[in-house]
């Protein structure tokens, strides 16, 4: 329901806000949020009144949009009937919610542990990995993004942590492929995985194989931009991961639950990893949820050893309500093969006509509903839009493609230099073509800062 304009309290919102939210990844005195008074599917309204098409979906989240009435609904009865419990006990919501994720998951993938989020299940899943293979060292690549806990910040190769924020133990670092800006010198898909495989390869043997529990990569790196890897590469690395043993953990917190057009970014590749993470898609971000998928073979190494891991609100009931009717809703209402269609129907040719015409589009990449623009200086020398982790003056070209945006009432993702278009799975083919609309003249706007 669009709720009634009310400035008064859209002030007092936000100066409570100011005087007291500590808010993630900013400069507190430097920010200025937006107070929101409501929202439904694609859409929400600040408290002037005024409308945004959310090309975020929250961050990255809510894939079958705001406010869907049966998800409402099952999160009310739970509440009534069942509000908490420990997670020590059988319960409706908490087993129904894993048997339905357990027969999306690939393969073998048939237990799930569930967390309030992704980085806890990242922390978890590396550390169930440890476990298993009794090594230490955990691989994961620059240009990731993981989590913001202490191993999972880690894990994460963006360049963003501050140089007194000591690494944690055992965590190296490698080069995964991305042609645009190829780590390799490649000239085309087939070198960039040869030389990508081979990285990791010698990265394994100079860590020497036998000290390495995992390899854990996004299955398409999202937060990092929306980077699809070259066909082959997640397959070698999973002949790779088996020569040595070690456990392949592929992180589905962004990727999963129909943002890509398929239930997991794992089904466009043949692959089946031995542990694979979730969160947000999961029940739309309703209620806070994550969770690892183990395959058997770890699910054994705790079949009669205890797992010395375990969180207070590990599948909260009002959580897996939220799940069980969310996956129920995308089946029902096809929203997995409607995020394909407008994909491949709207989106993708949308973008790239987008890209014919701005020369401040260097790249177009991306499936379903997750697209990355990649914003440059120049398309020959591919100079980034904005330096990175661009801020104050640097930041111009950006802030003022995300204001016009937001001015024509779209709600841009931006990362650096890139925006991503990452509107909800349910997205219809008007509000696409709406937001297709906006970022057109917010581009030329960014056209501006070309050379
Ligand atoms: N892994 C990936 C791939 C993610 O995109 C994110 C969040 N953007 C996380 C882990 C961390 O999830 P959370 O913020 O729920 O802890």
């Amino acid at each position: 329901m669009t709720p009634q304009p009310n400035p008064q309290v859209g002030a007092a919102v936000k100066a409570a806000d100011r005087a007291h939210v500590f808010h993630s990844w900013s400069a507190q005195e430097l920010i200025d949020p937006l107070a929101v008074a409501g929202a439904e599917g694609s859409y929400f309204w600040d408290y002037e009144g005024k409308r945004y098409l959310d090309f975020t979906s929250g961050l990255v989240f809510t894939n079958i949009g705001y406010q869907h009435p049966k998800v409402v609904a099952a999160i009310q009865e739970q509440a009534a009937t069942l509000s908490t419990f420990a997670p020590a006990f059988a319960i409706e919501a908490r087993s129904e919610a894993a048997r339905l994720i357990a027969e999306r998951t690939p393969g073998d993938l048939d237990k799930i542990f569930f967390t309030n989020g992704g980085a806890e299940a990242v922390e978890n899943a590396t550390r169930m990995a440890r476990l298993h293979t009794g090594r230490p060292k955990i691989l994961s690549a620059y240009r990731s993004y993981h989590g913001a806990t202490s191993t999972a910040i880690n894990l994460t190769g963006d360049p963003r942590r501050w140089p007194n924020d000591i690494g944690a133990a055992g965590v190296v670092h490698f080069w995964a492929p991305f042609l645009y800006r190829s780590p390799f010198h490649a000239e085309n898909e087939r070198q960039e995985c040869e030389r990508a495989l081979q990285h990791l390869e010698d990265t394994i043997a100079f860590e020497g194989p036998a000290t390495i529990a995992a390899v854990i990569l996004e299955t398409i790196p999202g937060t990092a931009g929306i980077m699809t890897p070259p066909p082959g590469y997640l397959a070698g690395v999973r002949e790779i991961c088996d020569r040595y043993g070690i456990v392949f953990v592929l992180d589905e917190v962004m990727a999963g639950f129909g943002r890509t057009g398929k239930w997991f970014a794992a089904d466009h590749y043949d692959v089946t990893p031995d542990l694979m993470t979730f969160a947000k898609g999961v029940n739309s971000g309703y209620v806070p949820l994550g969770g690892v998928a183990i395959s058997s073979e770890i699910a054994e190494t705790f079949a009669r050893r205890p797992y010395p891991g375990g969180l207070t609100y590990s599948g909260h009931p009002l959580a897996c309500a939220a799940a069980v009717a969310t996956i129920n809703v995308m089946e029902e209402e096809g929203i997995v093969e409607q995020a394909a269609r407008i994909g491949e129907t709207v989106l993708g040719p949308g973008l790239r006509e987008l890209a014919e015409r701005h020369p401040s589009v260097g790249e177009v990449r991306g499936t379903g509903v997750f697209w990355a623009l990649e914003l440059v200086k120049d398309r020959e020398t591919r100079e980034p839009l904005v330096p990175y982790n661009a801020a104050g003056t640097d930041n111009a070209p950006m802030a003022a493609f995300g204001a016009t945006a937001k001015a024509h009432g779209l709600w841009p993702f931006i990362n650096m230099n890139r925006t991503h278009v990452v509107p909800p799975c349910n997205v219809t083919e008007g509000e696409a073509k709406e937001g297709l609309a906006v970022l057109d003249m917010a581009l030329s706007i960014a056209d501006e800062h070309t050379v």
